[in-house]
């Protein structure tokens, strides 16, 4: 029997990148998965087909995270298509850098819904049918600059330090009902989101980690899959860096 046989998973944001990643490794353990996308319609496409091959069901939605009705709108979707949902992975994000002084009001509120309001919606629109089951593993991916913050990203940390606080809030409220709410703080991980930069940047973030490369997808994916399955049960409200010792 393999770690996620007959669980479901709803995740957000899964055409490209950490998500991808994400959704491959799941099936991988015997995960249904349920994902989104927004743009990427193609990708996910390719994505679903893949999931197939593996034997599992799959199903791409096309979805914006940050509408609250449209996540309303999946999670009756994904409970009509698979029956119900065991683990939400809240992974949608997107970055509009820039510092503070040029920051407009445009870039802080669509980085602020993309990425915090999302969590909100999906967490939320997701609760009820959770308590029904009274179980269910909610996965909310941060980052360690919502830690420590990044010059440059005021928007993008705030974001993510909120989704922080969201974590540990929601694990407080729905412990009691056996529902378990953790967070991942990847560090430097080698997506499309990291390719805007340029090759200078991106050395010197390599050469600053003590594992002393960029992190995979698949680096993330692999934590992931252990706080959606029962393995994790006794933990919750945690935030889990996988950053190759650069927060450290
Ligand atoms: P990415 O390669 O840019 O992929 C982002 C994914 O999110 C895409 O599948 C995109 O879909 C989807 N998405 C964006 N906005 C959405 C919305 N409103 N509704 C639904 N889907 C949406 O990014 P990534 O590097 O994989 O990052 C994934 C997550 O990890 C993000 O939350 C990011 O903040 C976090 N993270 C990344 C790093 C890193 O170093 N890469 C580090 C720390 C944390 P479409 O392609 O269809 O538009």
């Amino acid at each position: 029997m393999k770690l996620l046989e007959n669980k479901t998973v709803l995740l957000t944001g899964a055409s490209r990148g950490i998500g991808r990643g994400i959704a491959l490794k799941l099936a991988d353990y015997g995960a249904n998965v349920a994902f989104t996308y927004l743009s990427s319609e193609a990708k996910a496409k390719e994505l679903e087909q893949e999931l197939f091959s593996k034997g599992v069901k799959a199903k791409a939605y096309h979805s914006d995270a940050a509408e609250n009705k449209a996540a309303e709108q999946l999670v009756t979707d994904t409970l009509a298509e698979f029956g119900k949902i065991d683990v939400l992975v809240n992974n949608a994000g997107i970055t509009k850098d820039g510092l503070l002084m040029r920051m407009s009001e445009e870039q802080w509120d669509s980085v602020i819904k993309a990425n915090l309001k999302s969590v909100f919606n999906l967490t939320k629109a997701i609760q009820r049918p959770m308590l029904k089951e009274r179980k269910g593993s909610i996965i909310n991916i941060t980052s360690v600059v919502g830690i420590r913050g990044n010059a440059g990203q005021s928007n993008y940390a705030a974001s993510k330090a909120g989704i922080i606080g969201f974590t540990k809030s929601v694990a407080l409220e729905l412990g009691s009902r056996n529902i378990r709410c953790n967070a991942v703080a990847p560090g430097f991980i080698e997506t499309e989101m990291t390719a805007a930069l340029d090759e200078k940047t991106v050395n010197q973030w390599r050469e600053s980690i003590p594992l002393k490369r960029g992190g995979t997808p698949e680096d993330v994916a692999n934590l992931v899959l252990f706080l959606a399955s029962d393995l994790s049960s006794y933990i919750t409200g945690q935030v889990v860096q996988v950053c190759g010792g650069m927060l450290t």
